[in-house]
């Protein structure tokens, strides 16, 4: 209509731009390899993500084509997720915790044309790189650039020292296009591919910054734990530059007293990892409570599986902000965020405790609604359904997929595959992966709750529940408890502690004691395995 606003594209050249201008002097961080510190500005990380730009554009990316990186959280890392975008490529992620099989299905599913690798991730690259098809280039990034590389290797420093920045041309893409795509780490069936529009990412980045998500700002100084394989780092990278706050990657070092010196000697303000990163932190505190000097409210964000209460309040008596969130790969990732509305702020502590183990409220421009048996279920925080999800950064399809095409609705709903309930003013609990819910004469029990509560106790460092088969029930729990080092407990002790909480039916049928609890790629519980551990136990006779 005559008269209207700008049609202005949103895409990731502004928010490099505005990097470039606004913020120029502010740092950026990284723990090297040798466990040194480098340190520059964003107006350095700007000219080198531009020549990047540059040299992919000799090495003849077309737009559309994917490039693929293969590094730990760095400084290299994010001139590729601006470098890449620059040239019209799709930033393409690899997860470097996947096995040769997964990474040779992934890129060529991809179709990868480059790839960078940092340096000390060559041995792992080449376990498959010669299985990617069309791979034309790979470009090995390491601090200094290197003499000592094999035929074939292009150096990432020697290629940017090549290029003149004053070349690099602005591209303005429509925002629809494609820029960004992470593989979900495979569930059910081959991992699926999820592509991000630069519009996506845009609004995935505004509304994260906002107060109501994750209230970042220029002042803050931010750590993603969470590796920038893994869902675009929950996409921080992206809104950290856009809001221009200071940003400090730690590289492969992830052990509670590496980050816990991070943190300190940064004074880092916020950062965000999935629960075990925070267990290694929180019991790297409870043995020595005052060898760091952290930020007072040093917030943390935790997602990627359920933040027990007990990790909560025992980082508040650190001081430490434990904030929930939950998203998906499919969703760039952020979905919900359990920041305490304002009608619990003067409740008692034990409420407000309540409220932040669970997920949280959708994150603006993103709709919810829960699936039961029989339709819609009514927003009671009682009745559990499989939550559905759309907005402005779900994606609409798999990657050239027709496999999981179910997981889309007619009326354009993903359907997320987590059992929840959700609370009269849309705050969602996540009961379970709708896999891993345990059915009992035809009740479902959430493992999630029984896992949270043994969590809290003080000798339990972690517990998974999953599901046996029951001639009479047709599943019951068994809980397996991993014990804190030095700690002990018995069966009956735990089953004691676990009583007042809930129905006599919905507690596990038997505790197990073991060494570990298997983790997949992206630190969540691997019960498919230890479903097949157990598969053949025999559960002892109960009555309720
Ligand atoms: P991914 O795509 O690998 O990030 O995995 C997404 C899945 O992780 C979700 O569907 C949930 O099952 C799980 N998840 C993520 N965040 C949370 C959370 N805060 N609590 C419980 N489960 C979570």
């Amino acid at each position: 209509m005559n008269g209207l606003i700008m049609d202005y594209q949103l895409n990731i050249p502004l928010i490099m731009k505005r990097a470039e201008t606004v913020y120029a002097d502010k740092e950026i961080v990284t723990r090297l390899p040798d466990k040194s510190i480098h340190r520059y500005t964003y107006a350095d990380f700007v000219k080198r993500a531009k020549k990047l730009t540059l040299a992919l554009q000799k090495l003849g990316v077309q737009p559309g084509e994917r490039i693929g990186t293969f590094c730990w959280n760095n400084y290299h890392h994010l001139e590729a997720y601006f470098g890449i975008p620059g040239a019209g490529g799709v930033l393409h992620t690899l997860n470097l915790r996947l096995s040769p099989d997964e990474l040779t299905y992934i890129s060529n599913h991809a179709e990868d044309r480059v790839v960078i690798v940092d340096k000390v991730l060559l041995p792992l690259f080449e376990k498959f790189k010669d299985n990617i098809a069309g791979l034309r280039h790979v470009i090995v990034a390491a601090p200094e650039p290197s003499e000592d590389l094999a035929e074939g290797y292009l150096d990432y420093e020697k290629l940017l020292a090549e290029q003149d920045e004053k070349d690099f041309v602005y591209a303005d893409p429509q925002e629809n296009e494609a820029v960004a795509m992470c593989y979900t780490s495979g569930t059910t069936g081959r991992p699926k591919g999820v592509l991000y529009s630069h519009r996506a990412i845009v609004l995935h980045s505004l509304t994260a910054a906002s107060t109501s998500v994750m209230a970042m700002s220029e002042s803050d100084t931010v750590v993603p734990v969470v590796p920038m394989f893994h869902a675009n780092a929950w996409g921080i990278p992206f809104t950290a530059t856009l809001v221009g706050a200071k940003q400090v990657f730690p590289g492969q070092y992830l052990d509670g007293e590496s980050l816990l010196d991070l943190l300190e000697k940064e004074k880092v303000t916020f950062t965000a990892g999935v629960p075990t990163i925070w267990l290694g932190i929180s019991i790297a505190l409870d043995k020595q409570p005052d060898r760091w000097k952290l930020v007072n409210g040093l917030r943390m964000v935790v997602g990627g599986s359920a933040a027990p209460e007990a990790l909560i309040r025992n980082l508040d008596k650190h001081n430490l902000k434990v904030i929930q969130a939950w998203g998906m790969t499919e969703m760039a990732p952020l979905g919900t965020m359990a920041n305490l509305p304002s009608y619990l702020l003067d409740s008692p502590s034990d409420e407000q405790y309540a409220y932040r183990s669970l997920q949280g409220t959708p994150a603006p421009l993103i709709e919810i609604r829960g699936r039961g048996e029989e339709g819609f279920i009514p927003w009671d925080g009682q009745a559990l359904g499989e939550l559905e999800v759309r907005g402005a950064w779900v994606a609409s399809a798999y990657y050239n997929s027709p496999e999981g095409a179910d997981r889309f609705t007619e009326d354009g709903f993903f359907r997320t595959g987590d059992i929840v309930a959700i609370d009269p003013h849309g705050c969602i609990r996540i009961a379970d992966r709708s896999k891993d819910l345990i059915k009992s004469g035809g009740e479902w029990i959430s493992s999630v709750d029984l896992e949270n509560a043994l969590m809290g106790h003080p000798a339990v460092a972690e517990a998974a529940v999953i599901a046996i088969a029951h001639p009479k029930w047709q599943e019951r729990p068994l809980a397996l408890v991993v014990l804190k080092e030095g700690e002990t407990a018995s069966v009956n002790e735990l089953m004691t502690f676990l009583q007042p909480r809930f129905a006599k039916w919905s507690l596990p049928d038997n505790i197990e004691f073991i060494e570990a609890i298997p983790r997949t790629s992206t630190g969540k519980f691997m019960k498919a395995a230890l479903r097949t551990r157990f598969k053949d136990y025999t559960l002892p006779n109960v009555e309720f």
